[in-house]
């Protein structure tokens, strides 16, 4: 078949932290060629899927070079000849041939990269923009969404793994929705941004950024952080709650000790109960909309409190507690433990079951929330994700930094280029 693949060729290349990932090129018969980029995470769920690593002496043992030889030659043969844009068969595929639950044989992060170039290739080899061709695919796994602009969660002031600040909480979040379109949901977000640096300035706080190139100022409770990002709201002349929620990753799973959350930044610690209390207080006192990761991993217990607590009135996210993953999604479904997901191609490691996961949320009525890593690259490729499924919504860090902003750009494009609607509020009901 003149449009099947010919070659596939990976390489060892560097992500936004200066650690290596992995880009891999698919090479169709009639010389179609893309290449696409995998992320990598800094506060991984443990149920995530294998990212292989070296675990040699070079780059501190995260070196992939074993991963891209699992693309170079048993990826390579397995897929020759066969078409790219039937994605679920070459993900099937691959999956089979690696043989593992977690993709431990080639690396998660291996069949992650050639499942993503299949979908750009295909794209371009039917003349589709990236989000076209999703939206025609994701019918397949029965996904009717609209497609349109996701309304963006910001990440503008870091704590936890992604800073060096004592700040636990990770990520301070706004998010723009009393907008009509994503240009100008954005550029709420960057005045946000850029008034936000003021005021750290004056106040005598670091203006160095964190991982995913948010604000990281030496602070210690999560009221200090709200705080200054309400100021920066209110002083950039936008209205809290109205225009602009705040949304929090909590990823309490870094601070939980098997018993207890330990909150050192606040000298506290927290039973679950006390913890859901301590969070129900803060949405009472700010106007947060949305919560990911309030709990641990494992503490569905906590969880199915949390949703009875607060469920009704904000969005309670899954991500180390789904790690994207169906079979956990659907255990939520069952037990109402939350009621988001959040959604990263990297924690399942292909794109079919990306999609699997999202059509099983979307059934269930939980909201969609596709996302960065901390780990970045110059691939935008989640922002197609986010605009073909009509996900709603995109986490994709802070307006600073390219690998951050790379994605903001390819949606400002695509937005222009298909003129699609931006729901904003409606996509919060
Ligand atoms: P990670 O962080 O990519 O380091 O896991 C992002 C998040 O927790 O949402
Ligand atoms: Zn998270």
């Amino acid at each position: 078949m003149k449009d099947s693949i010919k070659k596939i060729k990976a390489y060892e290349v560097l992500d936004s932290r200066g650690n290596p990932t992995i880009a891999a090129e698919v090479t169709l018969h009639n010389e179609n060629r893309s290449m696409a980029f995998v992320p990598s995470g800094a506060s991984t769920g443990k149920y995530e899927a294998n990212e292989k690593r070296d675990c040699d002496d070079r780059y501190f043992g995260k070196g992939v070079l074993k991963a891209v030889s699992s693309i170079n030659n048993d990826i390579n043969t397995l897929l020759c000849g066969k078409d790219a844009a039937d994605i679920q068969r070459v993900d099937d595929l691959m999956r089979s041939a690696d043989g593992t639950e977690d993709k431990s044989n080639f690396g998660a992060n291996a069949i992650l990269a050639v499942s993503m170039a299949c979908a750009r290739v295909s794209a371009k080899n039917l003349n589709l923009p990236l989000h076209d061709f999703i939206a025609k695919k994701s019918l397949d796994f029965g996904i009717d969404a609209e497609q349109s602009m996701p309304v963006p969660m910001m990440n503008i002031l870091n704590g936890g793994a992604h800073a060096d600040n004592p700040i636990d909480f990770q990520e301070f979040m706004i998010q723009p929705v009393g907008f009509d379109s994503f240009n100008r949901a954005l550029q709420c977000g960057v005045e946000i941004f850029h008034t936000l640096k003021g005021i750290l300035k004056k106040s005598g706080l670091n203006t160095s950024v964190g991982d995913e190139g948010g604000f990281a100022p030496k602070l210690n409770t999560p009221e200090e952080a709200l705080d200054l990002v309400m100021q920066a709201i209110e002083k950039s002349g936008y209205r809290p709650e109205e225009e602009v929620n705040l949304c929090l990753d909590v990823a309490a799973t870094e601070f939980f000790n098997g018993l207890h959350y330990d909150i050192k930044g606040m000298g506290k610690t927290y039973s679950s109960e006390e913890l859901i209390d301590y969070l129900n207080m803060l949405r009472k006192n700010y106007p947060i909309s949305s919560i990911e990761d309030g709990l641990d991993e494992d503490d569905w217990d906590g969880w199915r409190k949390m949703v009875s607590a607060m469920g009704a009135n904000t969005q309670l996210v899954g991500d180390d507690l789904f790690v994207t993953n169906t079979s956990r999604i659907k255990k939520s479904i069952d037990l109402s433990a939350a009621n988001a997901v959040l959604v990263k191609v990297n924690q399942i490691g292909s794109i079919s079951e990306t999609l699997e996961a999202i059509s099983v949320s979307r059934k269930n009525n939980y909201k969609t929330i596709i996302s960065h890593r901390s780990g970045e690259t110059e691939d935008t490729f989640i922002a197609d994700l986010a605009v073909g499924l009509g996900a709603g919504q995109i986490k994709t860090g802070a307006l600073s930094r390219s690998d951050r902003v790379a994605k903001y750009n390819r949606l400002l494009i695509i937005e222009q280029e298909a003129g699609l609607e931006f729901r904003g509020k409606d996509e919060l009901q």
